[in-house]
Formats: structure tokens, sequence, C-alpha cells
């Protein structure tokens, strides 16, 4: 990769890079512009996150905020060409996103209760139906209430599907199941589904332009696509109103998931799972998680999980998850702890550093010497974010797909090869052999 950077006066004609230059005239060269390039991907995912809290908790927000403009600071012309200080603040910046997901979980937690487990209907759709895709949960559950007893049932969509697991959101009735896979299925998934279809945060595909649903879609704040109608406030009158003008859906699959392992639910079965661990009942965790992309490479994630050994028990948050939670994973044998453990939206992904630093503290051996795998899928910037935060607490030997990221030049790639032991994925046979503890 040659850097790519046009953000200052002295630029080259068409940008610093494009003619396959390596340093720009500034000085700055394509491996700074690569670490560059990744702070500003990871400031993005973290600006959502943050966003998310500061509509949960406002005074909370300070530390990630302070980091967030000293990056875009760091990130100028002619302020920094060394590459220590680059990656110290590329760790700051994971760092903030540990922070702004633990933060942000306790305020999920708080607000909305400890998620438990649940098994929820899938793609069983009745009468009038909105359809919601998206992370705000906030704004999830003011649309449940709003819509209590007027005759509408509500189902969740991709990241939405962790919502039936908290307790504020279980209680109502008129929330009755999940309906699809991943984000990208809600084109073709629109087709069947008659009702509206709220997308709250990422991810939205813009429709084509003979689309016939554009009207029965609706979006929220920062998300927005031409012709669909924007949720302000809290004030859902229209598309009440246009649920209930809207034909019903009919969709009869028997088919159920389950969700809601949060990792404050997980710890309550630390006794339970650390016994197994030392009776051998337990051998491996694989924390498989990330974001879901179209095409045959996310098969990937499915056939690893469904080639575990029966010892292994599966952690997993985000929408990669959709790729195999179809699959009846069953329980550890010998004990009632499943196999299967979904820590929610990809902003619960911090559960799968607690779950790992409590099972480090109990068992006095360091997370990285743990009998646990991670094998990470990333689409966009908020799995970057999740990516220098686990970098930023030291953690090694993750396994990275389903494509290695463009905008790492050799460099940079080198550099996280040789400190962090980072794998990119290959054929999940062979990386299966390679990550099992034999
Ligand atoms: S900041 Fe440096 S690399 Fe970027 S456009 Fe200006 S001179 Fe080129
Ligand atoms: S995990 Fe990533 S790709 Fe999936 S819905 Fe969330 S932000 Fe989008």
């Amino acid at each position: 990769m040659s850097m790519s950077c046009n953000q200052c006066e002295m630029s080259m004609p068409n940008g610093c890079g494009s003619a396959g230059q390596t340093v720009g005239t500034c000085g700055k060269d394509e491996t700074l512009a690569s670490l560059q390039d990744t702070m500003i991907y990871g400031l993005k995912g973290l600006a959502a996150y943050r966003e998310h809290l500061n509509e949960l908790a406002p005074a909370q927000t300070k530390n990630v905020d302070d980091v967030m403009s000293e990056t875009l600071y760091f990130t100028l012309t002619n302020v920094n060409f060394n590459f220590d200080d680059h990656i110290k603040q590329l760790m700051k910046v994971g760092s903030a996103g540990i922070e702004v997901m633990d933060k942000l979980s306790n305020a999920h937690t708080a607000k909305f209760g400890i998620p438990t487990p649940v098994e929820i209907p899938q793609n069983m759709v009745e009468g009038k139906a909105i359809l919601v895709s998206g992370h705000n949960l906030e704004m999830f559950g003011e649309l449940l209430k709003a819509t209590e007893g007027k005759g509408i049932n509500i189902y969740t969509h991709s990241e939405m599907l962790p919502a039936h697991g908290y307790p504020e959101f279980k209680k109502y009735k008129h929330l009755k199941g999940n309906v699809g896979k991943a984000w990208f299925d809600q084109v073709k998934l629109m087709k069947r589904f008659k009702g509206t279809f709220v997308v709250n945060t990422n991810c939205i595909i813009p429709p084509k332009k003979d689309a016939d649903y554009i009207d029965r879609v609706f979006t929220y704040k920062i998300v927005g696509i031409e012709g669909a109608r924007k949720i302000e406030g809290f004030d859902f009158t229209e598309l009440i109103e246009t649920t209930l003008a809207c034909e019903d859906t009919v969709m009869e699959d028997d088919l159920t998931l389950t969700t809601g392992h949060h990792y404050k639910t997980i710890m309550t079965l630390a006794p339970e799972i650390l016994g197994a661990i030392g009776a051998g009942k337990i051998k491996q965790f694989f924390v498989i998680a990330g974001c879901d992309a179209p095409g045959k490479q996310g098969e990937y994630y499915r056939e690893l999980a469904e080639n575990l050994p029966k010892d292994c028990i599966i952690i997993t948050s985000s929408c990669g998850k959709f790729r195999f939670n179809d699959i009846d994973f069953g329980n550890i044998e010998g004990t009632g702890i499943p196999r299967y453990l979904d820590l929610g939206q990809c902003n619960d992904s911090n559960g799968a550093v607690e779950i790992a630093t409590a099972v480090s503290n109990a068992l006095n051996i360091p997370i990285n010497d743990l009998p646990i795998s991670i094998v990470l899928s990333w689409m966009e910037q908020k799995a970057i974010i999740i990516l220098l935060g686990l970098f930023s607490l030291g953690i090694k030997n993750i396994y990275l797909g389903p494509k290695a990221p463009e905008f790492l030049n050799d460099d940079v790639t080198n550099f996280l090869i040789d400190t962090f032991d980072l794998h990119y994925t290959g054929s999940a046979k062979e990386d299966l052999e390679a990550l099992l503890i034999k």
C-alpha cells in the first residue's frame, strides 16, 4: 500500500502518495500515514460508543473526549514524526475504547437491568409490526414504551438482538422476537416484512432507486437515507400511524435464537466455570466475535465454531454471531454451563476482557497464558476500536479476518505481528489446528 494524504496545501497533485510516493512533502512517510489512518478509524468507532454514553451518562465522557481531540490534533500536518509516539497515541485511543465500553455497559445495566439468557422466536412474525435494527438501546426502550397497547408487535434485527436479554425490555409482551440476520440482509428482508423498519444507528444499506419499501423506513439521529423519514426525539407518532396502516406480516419459521449472556451474568457462574476448568471439563474458550459482512468469507467463522471440540466454550458479541448462532451448541458435558455465550452487541465486547480478567485473577495466570483464543471479524471502524482496545491491554495472539485491513502497511503489520503476535485468518481447519491446545 502507498500512502494517501491530501490534508494540507503542500499536498502533491491528487494527494501525497497518489503516484506511489512513500513520503509526503512534509516528511510524513507511509508508515506514519498508516498509523494516523488507524488512529482516525479507531476514533470513528470510539465516537460511536461515546455518543451512546453521552446519551445515558453525559458526565462520564470527559476523558474519552480529551483523547479524541488530542488524537485529532496529533494527526495535523507537521505535528509528530516519531514512530514510538504514534504507537503510544494509538494505545491511548485503545484505552479510551476499553473505558467507553466499560462505562457504556454499566450505563446500560444501570438503566435496563443486567441481561439474563433468553431463547426467543426467530423469523416468526404476525400482525402490525416494527422491525428495529441498530445499537441504540435507549431509543429502543422508549419505542417499546410508546407502542405498548397500540396493537403493534416489535421485532429486533441484527445488533438489536441482545435487547431481548434486558429485564426492562423483556417485560413488554409486544416484544416478540428477532427477524433476519446481520445488517446486510435488510433489503431482502423488507420484501417479506410488510411493516415498518427502524434503523437507529449504523449499519443501514442505501436502498436501490426502485426500492418499494422506502416509505416504510424510519431513521434516527445520525442515520439517514434519501426518502426515509426521521424520528425526532422520542416522538414515534408518525411511525406508529404508518405501521398501523401497513399490511400485516406473516412469517412462520420455526426457529429460535439464544442471547442475554452479559458478562455480569456469566460472573455469577464463576464458581461452576472454575470447577469445570479444574475438573478438565472445559479445556478452552474461543472468543469468536466481531462484525459480519456480505460474502462467503464469513463462513470461516461458522466452520470454526461448529468444529470446536465439545469441551470448548464460544464467547461471542456483535453481528458476526449470525454466521453460527442458529447452531445448538448444548452444554459442557456433565454441567449446566452453556457452550455458547452471547455477550451482546459490539460495544459489549469488553465483557470478554472482564471474563478473562476474572479467570486470570482466580487462577493466578496471566491473561495471555490462559486457554483463551480470540478470533475476530472486522468490517467497520467499531471493530478497529475494539482491536486497539485489546492491544492497549497487551492481549496477544489475536486472529483477525476475514481479510487484512488495507490501511495497515507492511511496516505496521510487521510491528503488530512482532509485538502482539497478530495473525490473519487463513483456512478454518488449519487455524483451528494451530489454536487448539493439545
Ligand atoms: S500532511 Fe504531509 S503527507 Fe499530508 S498532504 Fe500535507 S504534505 Fe502531504
Ligand atoms: S457489529 Fe459492526 S457490522 Fe455489525 S452491525 Fe455492529 S457496527 Fe455494523
